[in-house]
Order: C-alpha cells, then structure tokens, then sequence
C-alpha cells in the first residue's frame, strides 16, 4: 500500500512538471533581466509565438512587448509577478504590431508609461482600432480578444532614448526603418543583451508586409557593429550575432528571388513553393512565405 501511494505520488510530481515545462516560462538572462523566449506554439491565440521580457531596476520594471491580446498580457503578468512584485513603470513596444502591443492594456491598466518610436505610434493610433474589430482576419476568435482595449504608446521618441530603471540603464534605439517603420532594440550595454523585437526573426520564417529592405540590412550592420552577446528575437529561440547576419541574408534572398518570380507569376503559393527550395531552412512559421508574395509583391489580396 505505501509503495502504492509512493508511485501515485511520484506520478503526479512528474506530471506536474510536466504541465509546468510546457508553458512558457521566463527565463534568467541577467540579475535583473529575464525573457519569455523560446515558445513553439506559433497559433495566433498565442501571440504568434512572440517573444517578450522583463528588465528589474531597483524603482520598479521595464516590460518588452505585450503579446496578442489582454488574457496574453495576464498570462505574461502572472508570471512577471513570480519573480518580482516591483512595480511595472514602463512597457516599450519593439513596434506595434498586434503580436506584440495588444496586450499593452493590461500594462496600462497597472499605471505602467507605454513607450514606442514615432512611427510606430501613429501606426497604432491609425491602425489600432480597425485591427481589433478584424481580429478574424489573423486567425483570432473574439472570445481569445475579450478585455482587449488599443493602448496607444503615450511616450515616443525618434532615434534613442534611455531610461534609467535605478542601478539599471536601458537604451531605446532605431537605426533606420526596418521590420515597421519605427521598429526599435532594446539594449543592455552592461550585460551585452538586446531584445530586438521583429528585427530578428530566429529558426522563423518573417513577416514582410511592412518591410523596408534597405533600412533593415543598415539597421542590422548596425546592430552587428554593437557589443552583444545574447539576443532575445521577436520570435525562435535566444540567438547570438550569427543569427542577425543569417536574418541580412535571408531578406537578401527573399526579395531578389521573389521580385524575380513575381515578374513571371502570379500565383502566390507557386512562388512561395519555388522560394521555400532556396530559403535558409527554417522550422516554424513556412506559411507566411506565401502571406509575403501576396503582401509585398502581387499587390494587394
Ligand atoms: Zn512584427
């Protein structure tokens, strides 16, 4: 009989862990610096598989992106609150795509100063709105957006800003336009960390519609001339330097390759199968290969 309880016991230690190893957790980078990285559940309902984080100063928290939506944002508050109940003081939106600024409100509701680029302001405040009511249209049900209200970053700057958390300087800064006009990087000269947001898209395939080719290769030769060690993407697994150049060379490719079978096509998917054979190999995401051709280079749906 106690050998009995002892297995069921067992059984259920190991189930719990289980339980616990498959939802995304965050992740110690730094002292004061965790990610929420690394997720594989690529559905819309989970942010698309976005990546998120946290940096601790001593006066309270700086939050990285806000995932898809407010039961997103809560998810990502519970577990902020496992390792700290410091005060969230600010929220910085990488930009202001709904995978990553939809869950601002749950931030603002705490009393937290949202902080973008200029750019990707306006890209919200015009576009917010519209976005939420045709959720439908990213694979979203309206019941996966309840409680889900457009915050609109009040504080935003043009090229750098830096905030200093207490004991803990954190540096805004965007190079050139690149993923979205006002993408920016989060970067922590002290620990050699950035968190990129949608610049860097690791072992995933990228999302191009509002893509500037041009300033995104400047903007990652930049980020390539910085001190960094560790990288947090917008999406895939914690990543190194070789992978902002692997990034260089997968938007290189894409664009020559599809400009070049858009000029003979015109069938989305046919161009998307033909580019997915010379593409850098990656594991998630393969359908908004097609989503791209249909977005940037046969015009609108
Ligand atoms: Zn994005």
């Amino acid at each position: 009989m106690n050998r009995l309880v002892t297995w069921i016991t067992l059984f259920l230690l190991l189930l719990l862990v289980q339980i616990q190893s498959a939802h995304a957790d965050l992740t110690r980078l730094a002292e004061n610096v965790y990610a929420y990285v690394g997720t594989k559940d690529a559905t819309p309902a989970r942010s698309f598989a976005a990546n998120a984080g946290i940096v601790i100063g001593r006066d309270g928290v700086l939050v990285v992106d806000t995932l898809i939506s407010a039961k997103e944002g809560a998810r990502f508050l519970a577990d902020i609150r496992k390792v700290t109940d410091k005060p969230i003081k600010y929220v910085v939106n990488t930009h202001t795509h709904l995978d990553h600024a939809f869950g601002n409100c749950v931030f603002a509701r705490l009393g937290a100063t949202v902080i973008s680029h200029e750019a990707d302001q306006a890209m919200l405040a015009s576009k917010g709105a519209d976005m939420l009511k045709s959720v439908g249209n990213y694979g979203l049900k309206p019941e996966e957006m309840e409680g889900t209200e457009i915050v609109v970053p009040q504080l935003a700057f043009n090229d750098r800003l830096s905030i200093d958390l207490g004991g803990e300087n954190v540096r805004l800064i965007r190079t050139s336009p690149s993923h979205t006009e006002g993408s920016l990087v989060v970067y922590l000269p002290v620990e050699k960390l950035m968190f990129t947001g949608d610049i860097l898209f690791s072992d995933f395939h990228p999302y191009l519609a509002d893509a500037d080719f041009d300033g995104w290769a400047k903007t990652l030769d930049a980020l390539l001339a910085m001190e960094v060690e560790r990288i947090v993407p917008g999406h895939g697994p914690l990543s190194t330097k070789k992978d902002l150049q692997a990034m260089k060379e997968y938007l290189v490719l894409f664009d020559t390759k599809a400009k070049a079978l858009a000029a003979i096509s015109q069938d989305a998917e046919a161009i998307a199968a033909e580019l997915l054979k010379v593409l850098p190999k990656r594991s998630l995401a393969e359908w908004m290969i097609a989503a791209n051709v249909k977005g940037r280079y046969l015009g609108k749906k």
